[in-house]
């Protein structure tokens, strides 16, 4: 069999219809905001963005290259575009190591990395030319979402300035490289204005936003802001929407976002990626605040804003992990009683210098501690949601069948969280917000009636 692979000539949508463009996107919410970009721009150009593999004359595949678990996925995702449609243009995290895919794939049109939207939208010109219509179709201000209607994530920067040993992102992403502030409350505006009512502010480290322009001062709504974290949260908490803050790291700094919480500007909810609980364990780890005293720091959030979610994930079985370190972590957690909980077992990044720790720890041994940390995490959290059961609370509807409601709370990040499940939901509407009383809780989620 030959081993060379021919490559196709750009192909061309029949005459009279709009060319159509296949999306997948894996990975992360980050993952998630490139791939609207990119549609967004290529529906400015007039493309369709096709629902299946074969009425598509190109598929574009964002792919996550996080772990390794992730670029299995992602070939994969990359595998079955070729087999169903053939022609497959490759970005995303992955897209950072062309070679990997290239050799498992070499048939791909065109491999771009991480935040390449220009090549991308460049590679799908190349491979498939825009249609030359003088009534393209106009995107709304707000540019194509792939979340549902009443929620959107907005990326506030790319690229990271830290170094954490298990992680490869600043290498794929490169340095921290901050949107100025103005910018994106005009993008927090627009979303508003199409009906958004709950915006996700994402990036690999909302703390540091605006450290690489050294704050710089822009102007909005007729008045001064600085490109800072707690100026982006008090600018947000005035658009009258729900506002949810995910990956913070623990900066003192931070502290000064607890009052606009407790006030309700923002919601009272944290996602800060805590990783360990154990000092030692976080310095091999080159974490971010791997020296702050997270649990003292957590009981006087907790003292100023008592409504404070908490959710957070873990790492366990890093290298050299050692059974005293792992029941520090648990103690840790026993003490921090954090809301939401997610937990991974370590596992090697390509190119990611905590490879080159000692003792890597045994797969058996991490299987069985990640069971012992999720066993404590679950009994928390059903500790947690049960001393809700009675109270009311205000909840946005995500969705409605047969009659029954899927909501979440202020508490409830979607896709990560758990849920409100409301039985009999009348006539609620999807992107609404109702009130509720909590009827009953399980490990994760809770049951509400409407009052
Ligand atoms: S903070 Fe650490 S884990 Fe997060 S992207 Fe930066 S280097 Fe990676």
């Amino acid at each position: 069999m030959a081993s060379s692979v021919s490559r196709p000539r750009a192909a061309r949508a029949p005459r009279g219809r709009a060319p159509r463009v296949g999306f997948v996107s894996l990975g992360c919410p980050k993952a998630l905001v490139d791939s609207e970009r990119i549609l967004t721009k290529l529906r400015s150009e007039g493309y369709e963005v096709s629902p299946t593999y074969e009425s598509a004359d190109l598929v574009v595949v964002n792919t996550c290259g996080f772990i390794d678990a992730a670029v299995d996925e992602s070939l994969e995702a990359i595998g079955e575009a070729l087999e169903q449609n053939g022609r497959v243009i490759v970005t995303g995290c992955l897209g950072a190591n062309p070679k990997r895919i290239l050799d498992r794939h070499p048939q791909v049109l065109k491999v771009t990395g991480p935040q390449r939207y220009e090549e991308v939208v460049s590679a799908v010109h190349a491979h498939l030319p825009p249609r030359h219509d003088p009534f393209l179709d106009l995107v709304p201000p707000q540019g194509i979402r792939l979340t549902p209607r009443h929620y959107a994530y907005l990326k506030i920067s790319e690229g990271c300035n830290n170094r954490c040993s298990f992680c490869v992102i600043p290498a794929m992403r490169g340095r921290l490289a901050s949107r100025r502030i103005d910018e994106v409350l005009r993008e927090a505006e627009r979303l508003v204005g199409a009906g958004v009512k709950e915006l996700l502010v994402i990036s690999q480290d909302t703390s540091a936003y605006g450290a690489d322009l050294r704050y710089a001062r822009a102007q909005w709504r007729g008045a001064e802001w600085q490109t800072r974290f707690i100026d982006l949260a008090r600018a947000l908490g005035s658009l009258g929407v729900w506002v949810r803050l995910h990956y913070v790291y623990p900066y003192p700094h931070v502290d000064e976002v607890i009052p606009l919480m407790a006030e309700r500007r923002v919601l009272p909810y944290l996602d800060i990626p805590f990783q360990h609980g154990s000092a030692t364990v976080l310095k091999r780890m080159r974490r971010p605040a791997h020296a702050e005293n997270t649990l003292s720091r957590i009981a006087a959030w907790r003292a100023l804003c008592p409504e404070l979610t908490l959710r957070s994930t873990f790492i366990v079985g890093f290298p050299g992990e050692t059974e005293a370190e792992f029941a520090e972590l648990l103690a840790w957690l026993e003490e921090a009683q954090l809301d939401r909980v997610g937990c991974f077992k370590y596992s090697p990044v390509e190119g990611a210098a905590a490879n080159s720790l000692a003792a890597h720890v045994p797969p058996e041994v991490q299987e069985e501690r990640h069971a012992r940390f999720m066993e404590r995490a679950a009994a928390i959290s059903t500790r947690r949601l049960a001393a809700r059961v009675g109270r009311r609370m205000r909840v946005l509807i995500d969705s409605v069948t047969d009659g029954a409601a899927l909501a979440r709370s202020e508490a409830d990040a979607p896709e990560i969280d758990g849920v409100v499940r409301i039985g009999d939901a009348g006539s609620v509407r999807v992107g609404e917000f109702e009130d509720v009383e909590i009827v009953a809780s399980s490990a994760y989620d809770l049951a509400g009636r409407l009052v």
